[in-house]
């Protein structure tokens, strides 16, 4: 059986839905605010996906919540984004300084 998940788009919440027919999953809402404003996430090996199709799908403009940046991979996504939208080319350095701040090494060399 599929579990649905929807980010709220209100208050950042994740909604979990056992889902027993397509059709009851058509209108969730959230549970923690009951907002009718979700998004459905696509599974939890939406985490898994390659950086290269998170950084297609990263909206720079968009805001994103403190949760969002728990995950350190996505350290330094908005600035690849960025520059992928500018037409930059970051070189290894960049990688390099990136990763740092992944691993909070940057933080030494300040
Ligand atoms: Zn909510």
């Amino acid at each position: 059986m599929p579990i649905y998940e929807y980010r709220c788009l209100a208050c950042g919440h994740i909604t979990s839905q056992l889902v027993l027919k397509p059709a009851e999953a058509a209108q969730p809402v959230c549970k923690a605010c009951a907002s009718p404003q979700v998004q459905r996430l696509l599974s939890r090996f939406a985490y898994h996906r390659s950086e290269a199709s998170r950084l297609a799908e990263f909206d720079t403009r968009a805001t994103y919540g403190p949760d969002f940046y728990k995950d350190s991979r996505n350290v330094g996504l908005w600035a690849k984004k960025r520059a992928q939208e500018l037409g930059v080319d970051l070189g290894p350095q960049f990688e390099e300084t990136v990763e740092k701040a992944r691993t909070g090494k940057i933080l030494d060399e300040l």
